[in-house]
């Protein structure tokens, strides 16, 4: 029975994409052709550490590497959103 050794397949997928190893192992095994399209398509909630470049989880606010403190990708979203202002809004003509 090659399953129990193809399902290894979505959860690697899965692990690297920082999702649950067993849990795509498990699916794997119940449907494998749909966990394999799954794990590919699903966000990765990977990123970078802007100061060493290290993978990181995207919700982390302190890298694990360099253990400098990062804000998290809501944050980050939000300065920039606040940043540009609302849709339409063209940076550089408010004076500033
Ligand atoms: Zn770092």
């Amino acid at each position: 029975m090659i399953l129990p050794v193809i399902a290894v397949i979505p959860a690697l997928i899965a692990k690297q994409k920082e999702r649950g190893f067993w849990t795509f192992y498990v699916f794997g095994l119940l449907l494998w052709i749909v966990a394999v399209v799954v794990a590919v398509a699903m966000e990765d909630r990977r990123r970078h550490c802007p100061h060493c470049v290290e993978t990181i989880n995207s919700t982390a606010t302190v890298c694990p590497h360099c253990r400098r403190d990062i804000e998290s990708r809501e944050l980050v979203d939000r300065a920039q959103r606040e940043l540009m202002g609302p849709p339409g809004f063209e940076p550089g003509t408010n004076g500033l």
